[in-house]
């Protein structure tokens, strides 16, 4: 696909010819390398730019080791770096209440209904957990059916109203139900739109305000670029949403959203996605996303 960006950076420094230090000229020439990389990673433009002048400070004047290539001094500083700006460490999701409350969000086709089954299976096999999902899309009948059948795949009830129109009442009665009935994971799957509008804003937020979850979590669909960023933008501004949720890493994308997302609404990656099956799915590592987006 593209060159990775080591291999980038061999080529430009051998033009610039075996410099034991890197220098103000050598920097510039190579940071081109690590903005395209970026770029090509997906990552936002600006993001990418002031990633570079963070990396350029960093990296001007260090010593080259003679065992080490400036190439690869130079890849070090911006693998560690992007680590670092994806958040270091893995970000565990912390769940207090009994039941704890998860509400999804997102857009239509972000893959948040298949993550409730995976969050729900998650939870059930690793932390013993007794979780029931609910179904709160009025919209799409088909939406409900589909929470059903990944509720069977991973033997989790699903609770529903199929002929409420009242997502929010929906909300506190599975709440009410779970309660009652000793599930302590509740995780509520929400209705999303090809875009963002207000109606749904309006609902989400809704939803949110009358149930205050544990936590809110934002699905994004990895492969949709530059555009997670605007998303999340706009969803963490409605929901100040706990984390995000990125999926689909199984496609060819490098996995630039990450960062953008990361850097613009500082909130932490917890998950990612990585396939159709309910069991592909992981925690975020941030160096190892490193790895990816520098390819
Ligand atoms: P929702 O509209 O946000 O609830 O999205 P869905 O959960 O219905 O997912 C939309 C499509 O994406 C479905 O065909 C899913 O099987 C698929 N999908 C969800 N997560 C992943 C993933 O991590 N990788 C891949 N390849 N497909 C996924």
């Amino acid at each position: 696909m593209f060159d990775n960006l080591s291999e980038r950076l061999e080529r430009s420094f051998k033009i610039l010819k075996g410099e034991g230090k890197i220098t103000e000229i050598n920097v510039a020439e190579t940071l081109k390398d690590v903005r395209r990389a970026l770029l090509d990673a997906d990552v936002n433009y600006k993001v990418a730019k002031n990633f570079t002048d963070t990396v350029k400070e960093k990296a001007l004047g260090q010593n080259v080791l003679t065992a080490v290539k400036p190439s690869q001094l130079m890849v070090k500083i911006v693998h560690d770096e992007l680590a670092k700006l994806m958040g270091g460490d893995t970000v565990e999701l912390e769940l207090k209440g009994r039941p704890a409350v998860i509400l999804m969000s997102g857009l239509q086709g972000s893959g948040k209904t298949t993550f409730s089954g995976k969050l729900a299976r998650m939870f059930k096999s690793k932390k013993n957990r007794k979780p029931l999902l609910v179904a709160c899309d009025v919209y799409r009948p088909a939406a409900i059916d589909q929470l059903k059948v990944l509720g069977e795949q991973v033997e989790v009830p699903v609770y529903s109203e199929p002929d409420s129109k009242d997502p929010v009442q929906i909300a506190l009665n599975a709440i009410q139900e779970a309660k009652a009935k000793g599930y302590d994971l509740v995780i509520v799957d929400t209705a999303g739109r090809l875009a963002i509008d207000e109606q749904m804003m309006n609902e989400i937020a809704a939803i949110k305000n009358a149930i205050t979850p544990d936590a809110t979590l934002f699905v994004v669909d990895a492969m949709t670029g530059q555009d997670a960023v605007n998303t999340a933008r706009e969803f963490n501004e409605r929901l100040d949403f706990t984390g995000v949720v990125l999926t689909k890493l199984d496609g060819d994308t490098r996995g630039g959203a990450a960062l953008s997302i990361r850097t613009v609404v500082n909130k932490p990656i917890l998950f990612v996605g990585t396939g159709e099956k309910l069991d592909a799915v992981d925690l975020f590592h941030p160096a190892r996303m490193a790895d990816r987006i520098l390819g």
